[in-house]
């Protein structure tokens, strides 16, 4: 089937009008892959299936918000986008300003540049800018100049991410051919749980569904403020999508939790880095370490006994292996040579 971009997909239910200029990498339209799943769901006839949203163009979920956010500020006359973000945010923002033909600004703590996260938005073209400062002078500039200059600001906070986010929800009950029981995400500044909670609440009222998932989020112990219940000044974790220490959609993130029955707890890096070897060495799908986030909680609640028989349980893969190269190099050794021969190679390789 010939894809289709996102906002033309949904056009009815996205804040967009027809001349609004649709920028799109043909994002959305993920794969829902049922998983085999571990032997606790197995045996309770729990069924797993992974949106895998690293199949994305820029390899992330953040592709849906930013089609919308990009399209929106081309609209308004932007003649740039700008972030504050190390991570995913900037490379899909890079990506969509370089097919709007505007650009793309990124401000950031000087040092605080991983070359690895920020190789696809240097190509893209951004303009990387460090400044001598922290995260939130960073941001706060970023706000000022979307304030002096025709640019638009695209962190997390902009409410056509949101919206282009929800259509997660959309999609999987499209595919499922109605709700699941629980929604499993990671949990970092909280717009993806507040999106898909937003896309779930909206099929209910339109009448597409009668019955709405409970929405599990996940934080890293580390980094896990909602759980905690304060901001967390020095937020540490593996799983640096979700390396927070005060999310912007706090509030709403617990509102999704609690309207829907659901929950938001905090799993630990080990947990974390075994649901990411898991999902990539059995179920073949090779994800960042803050997707697997999403695992590691349900695994949890699937050994505590706190999913019941049957369930249908969706778990959202946020992002693409390929994006953290770094943890896999950690923590997978390349073994040593051995001697160019065919016996050698059947020994190192466990044939004989
Ligand atoms: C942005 C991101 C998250 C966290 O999403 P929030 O909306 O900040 O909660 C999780 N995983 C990946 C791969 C991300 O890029």
């Amino acid at each position: 089937m010939l894809r289709r971009p996102l906002i033309e997909r949904y056009r009815d239910r996205l804040p967009v009008t027809e001349k609004t200029p649709v920028v799109s990498l043909l994002e959305g339209s993920t794969p829902l892959v049922p998983l085999k799943g571990p032997p606790e769901a197995r045996e309770r006839g729990v069924q797993l299936f992974a949106k895998y949203e690293g199949l994305n163009p820029t390899a992330s979920f953040k592709d849906r918000g930013m089609t919308l956010a990009v399209s929106k500020a081309v609209e308004e006359g932007a003649q740039a986008v700008a972030a504050a973000s190390t991570g995913n945010t900037s490379a899909s923002a890079a990506a969509y300003a370089a097919r709007a033909g505007i650009k793309a600004i990124v401000v950031l703590p000087a040092g605080y540049v991983a070359l690895g996260k920020l190789a696809q938005t240097l190509v893209h073209g951004a303009r990387i800018i460090q400044i001598e400062g922290n995260f939130d002078a960073a941001l706060g500039i970023v706000r000022a100049l979307t304030e002096r200059y025709p640019v638009a600001l695209v962190n997390s906070i902009n409410p056509y991410r949101l919206e282009g986010q929800k259509t997660i929800a959309f999609e999987v009950v499209e595919d499922l051919g109605g709700p699941p029981d629980f929604h499993a995400l990671p949990v970092g500044n909280a717009g993806n749980i507040t999106a898909h909670w937003k896309g779930y609440r909206e099929l209910l009222a339109e009448g597409r569904v009668t019955q709405a998932p409970r929405m599990l989020g996940f934080q890293a112990e580390g980094a896990a403020p909602i759980v905690k219940g304060h901001p967390v000044e020095k937020p540490e974790t593996v799983a640096t999508a979700i390396r927070i220490g005060n999310p912007a959609s706090w509030k709403r993130a617990l509102a999704a939790r609690d309207e829907s029955g659901g929950a938001i707890e905090a799993v630990s890096d080990d947990e974390i880095l075994a649901a990411w070897r898991y999902l990539a060495s059995e179920e073949g799908l090779f994800v960042e370490p803050a997707s697997a986030a999403s695992l590691a909680g349900v695994w949890r609640w699937l050994k505590s006994g706190r999913i019941p028989e049957g369930s249908r349980v969706v778990l959202t893969l946020t992002g693409h292996g390929l994006k953290d190269p770094g943890t896999a190099e950690r923590e997978v050794k390349l073994p040593e040579p051995v001697p160019a021969e065919v016996e050698a190679v059947a020994a190192a390789a466990g044939l004989l």
